[in-house]
């Protein structure tokens, strides 16, 4: 059994990079792909970034207990981690790295408590945050303003994590996400 490495923050704060950052540097660990019922961005592909689920489908993978955990992170968005998803990637060998809400996050730690390291990752301020979730530019108005209306909620989930990460200059939140997993991974 692999160990469990997740990351989680408010959104805006770098996580989907660094993540990415860390599946390029290691062999050993592989990207746990999220089923979601939110629209597909025009640069996602199915099964890769997320498996895109009709919210019905959805509800039925709740009903049959598929899922590890999920959440309805924004209204009527629906975000989960299927047991399935947990099983392929450990059949392969690999540990896995999870790119999940807070709430989500703290689940898969109460789950399997010894093979999880839980990672925050903290923007340098609200103020940076707000600024780089308008340029990305990836949302309409209305998420846009349900992802900010939820920062703070969600910046005060920090002191539950294992380990914080400010992510100010992006290469040095590489350099530090690196050791702290291979910190975890390899016991030291
Ligand atoms: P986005 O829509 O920007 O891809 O993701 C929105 C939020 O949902 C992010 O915080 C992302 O990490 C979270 N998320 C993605 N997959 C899952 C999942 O399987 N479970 C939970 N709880 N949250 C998820």
């Amino acid at each position: 059994m692999g160990k469990l490495i997740v990351f989680a923050a408010p959104s805006g704060a770098g996580k989907t990079t660094i993540v990415r950052h860390i599946l390029n540097a290691r062999q050993d660990v592989a990207f746990s792909v999220s089923a979601t019922t939110r629209d597909q961005r025009s640069y996602e592909v199915d099964g890769h970034d997320y498996y895109f689920l009709t919210p019905q489908a959805f509800r039925e993978k709740i009903d049959e207990n598929a899922f590890v955990e999920w959440e309805e992170v924004y209204p009527d968005q629906y975000y989960g981690t299927l047991k399935k998803e947990v099983e392929r990637l450990w059949n392969q060998g690999k540990n896995i790295i999870f790119d999940i809400d807070v709430k989500g996050a703290l689940s898969i730690k109460e789950t399997f408590p010894s093979e999880t390291l839980t990672i925050f990752i903290k923007p340098p301020s609200l103020e940076v945050l707000r600024k780089r979730l308008i340029n990305r530019a990836t949302e309409d108005e209305d998420s846009l303003h349900r992802r900010l209306e939820k920062v703070e909620w969600e910046m005060d989930f920090e002191n539950k994590f294992d380990k914080t990460l400010v992510n100010n200059v992006l290469s040095e939140a590489f350099l530090v996400a690196e050791t702290i997993v291979e910190h975890f991974l390899e016991g030291k």
